[in-house]
């Protein structure tokens, strides 16, 4: 077989397994064999960058950051729904619709009202060309690079399909990747985002699309646009778009009545629980497209759908007690204590109160009736008091001033919500919080030690930093409870084979605030060891991509703590990696080191993210606008005139794409 063939078996291979497991849910292979083809893949490609191909399976790991989010004008207006609240209004619009149409026979079709953020795919002979928001539902964002990453957007159809379409649907985040990112990100020292809405909205304006990889979206489709589709109800639309390879939910639909339509709204108005998605309602379409066409819209939405909103779920019950927690960080949160009540299918007991502002803001007290709602968190919250019964010597909260494990003074910095104590060094939970980070799956990955083992070793006074672990040996461990023989010896050789671990996981365990999984390999990748990186200032480090003042900031500050450097320096002698391996410093290079450079044109061997993934990967920076600054422009096909007069006035070189592959090679 040619390296060609190779290629195209591969890509078919994979394509076949993303549909499988993301729109099927159902894989045939494991991860591993997965991740050993698609590197397979990747590395083909690498080598023949000819045989590019915009719906490749590898686009999906992300990589090309977007600068700005090119303004797309919708070639059709994305509409709003108009909603209904009760039965009645969903009989008085059907019976509006009846009117209408003169006809009391309308069929409809029913779908569950997605809740996360709208996009439009557009298609030209079956694949994916461009990716837009809804924005003002007259134009929006192309977002093309970061849909790309998510697995069950079809980037080639199966099937027989029109040459050109647009379908719509709703980019959403499950529960479970939710809540799986959200402990990521405290464990990183991060606030927890909010909800899964949000989030998904905010990952389509990210600008390193290899970050939108790693998030677990799902995009449910709902909506065919575009002329001769051959199509003529909104049910075959959804089972043709099944067929194509769309991800259409199963739980959609055909009614025949107002009675079946009702029943729908009612049976998912409970077991709506049970997806593994948030959905806010049910949408009613007309099924056939002729009747839709015929009642047409309004200024703002179809007259032949409605949303049939559900209410968010709602209890009241006692806040017994106001308990704070310390993280690792420091950061302080209060916690309601409530009495125990069931709401939307799980029994709620605590409730975060976030921080001193929202238990301002509501006035909650202990001893108060609270309502308690469950919407797209996962966490519940507390919406507000029930003043009626409240009782006549209740005082107002007074939030907490010391730290409760430690008794230090809190402090609260301008522009953040969070208390925090700032005892570092001697605060319990932020000691064993650091080193249970240190050791966990994604850092340093120590077999053998567990999170009470760490609790356990503090306790007796054996380790009071992550650096103590290395100098731990069999005879200090067999003293203590629940230690045998065999768990003392798999301790130590744990903590032994952990100075395997990459440089930017060790980046990641020493746990430097706002410092996550993705920062730190960002870090790694552009200072490569850790000499580099404790000498850079906060400056400096705002050059490199996406690290903003915050981070940089944290950095400095981390590195210039006497202690911090003091235990570096131990973990150093303890043979813990501290800077890129030989195979990670192959593929980069210095040689763009401080040069800003222009890609325009279309490119014959590459795409122009792949090329400005290169010069990043080369040292170099990619500019938007030629300026004096710029070191080269390199120009492809159909590069605009202006440009070119601007770099010649200017005397920048412009190269071509293969002189640009001589500068790096
Ligand atoms: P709204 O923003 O409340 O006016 O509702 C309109 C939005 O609902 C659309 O922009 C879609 O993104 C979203 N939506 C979610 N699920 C569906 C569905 N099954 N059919 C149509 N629209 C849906
Ligand atoms: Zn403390």
């Amino acid at each position: 077989m040619t390296d060609q063939q190779k290629i195209e078996v591969l890509r078919d291979e994979l394509r076949a397994h993303n549909y499988n497991y993301y729109v099927l849910d159902n894989p045939v292979i494991s991860d591993y064999e997965f991740d050993l083809k698609l590197k397979e893949l990747q590395v083909l490609e690498e080598k023949h960058p000819e045989f590019y191909d915009p719906s490749s399976p590898t686009l999906r790991v992300g990589g090309s950051i977007t600068k700005n989010f090119e303004t797309v004008v919708h070639s059709e207006r994305m509409y709003s729904l108009d909603n209904s609240y009760s039965k009645d209004d969903l009989e008085d619009w059907e019976k509006r619709i009846q009117r209408i149409l003169g006809d009391s026979n309308v069929e409809f079709t029913c779908e569950l009202k997605y809740d996360g953020a709208s996009i439009n795919l557009s298609y030209e002979n079956g694949i994916m060309v461009r990716a837009v928001t809804r924005g003002d539902g007259f134009q929006g964002d192309d977002v093309t690079t970061n849909v790309k990453t998510i697995r069950s957007v079809p980037l080639q159809l199966k099937g027989e399909f029109p040459l050109k379409f647009d379908i719509r649907g709703e980019i959403v985040l499950p529960f479970e990747g939710f809540a799986k990112m959200n402990a990521e990100r405290v464990e990183s020292g991060e606030e927890p985002y909010m909800n899964p809405r949000n989030t998904a909205s905010g990952s389509l304006k990210l600008q390193d699309s290899s970050v939108v990889a790693q998030r677990p979206l799902d995009c449910l489709m709902y909506g065919l646009v575009g002329q001769n589709t051959g199509i003529s109800t909104q049910w075959e639309m959804l089972e043709k778009a099944r067929e194509w390879g769309f991800k259409i939910p199963s739980t959609a639909k055909l009614c025949n009545s107002t009675d079946e339509v009702l029943a729908f709204v009612d049976y998912w108005d409970t077991r709506r629980h049970d997806l593994p998605y948030e959905t806010d309602g049910v949408v009613i379409k007309v099924n056939s497209l002729r009747q839709q066409e015929e009642l047409g819209f309004t200024s703002k939405s179809p007259r032949w759908a409605m949303a049939y909103k559900f209410k968010a779920e709602q209890v009241a019950t006692l806040l017994n007690e106001i308990t704070y927690q310390v993280g690792r960080t420091g950061s302080i949160t209060p916690v309601a204590n409530l009495s125990p009540v069931l709401l939307a299918g799980t029994t709620v007991k605590r409730a975060s109160l976030h921080n001193a502002d929202q238990i301002a803001k509501f006035d909650i007290r202990e001893g108060d009736t609270v309502f308690v709602e469950k919407g797209g968190e996962i966490i519940p919250k507390i919406v507000g008091v029930d003043f009626t019964k409240r009782s006549p010597d209740s005082e107002p909260t007074r939030y907490i001033e010391f730290c409760p494990e430690c008794g230090t003074p809190l402090t609260r910095t301008e522009g953040d919500a969070k208390h925090y104590c700032t005892n570092y060094y001697g605060c319990p939970p932020q000691i064993t919080g650091r080193i249970q980070h240190f050791i966990s799956r994604k850092a340093m990955d120590i077999e053998g030690l567990g999170s009470e083992t760490v609790e356990q070793l503090y306790q007796e006074g054996l380790i009071t930093n992550y650096a103590d672990l290395y100098t731990l040996t069999k005879e200090q461990l067999l003293p203590l409870e629940r230690m045998a023989d065999k768990s003392a010896e798999n301790l130590v050789a744990g903590v032994a084979a952990s100075i395997e671990i990459p440089f930017e996981r060790v980046l990641f365990a020493l746990g430097i605030r706002f410092v996550g999984e993705t920062v730190a390999k960002k870090l790694a990748k552009a200072y490569k060891n850790i000499d580099a990186l404790m000498k850079a200032s906060v400056d400096e480090l705002t050059q490199v991509n996406e690290i903003g003042e915050r981070i940089a900031q944290s950095v400095v500050e981390f590195f210039k703590n006497e202690k911090n450097r003091e235990i570096v320096a131990r973990l150093k002698q303890y043979g813990l990696k501290f800077s890129l391996s030989e195979e990670q410093l192959e593929n980069q290079t210095d040689k763009l080191k401080g040069m800003t450079l222009i890609v325009s044109g279309v490119f014959q061997s590459v795409s122009r993210d792949e090329l400005k993934k290169m010069i990043e990967d080369n040292g170099g920076k990619v500019g938007s606008s030629i300026s004096s600054k710029t070191a080269y422009l390199i120009a492809g096909d159909k590069m605009g005139p202006s440009k070119r007069s601007k770099a010649e006035q200017l005397g920048i070189p412009i190269i071509s794409e293969k002189e640009f592959f001589e500068i790096i090679s």
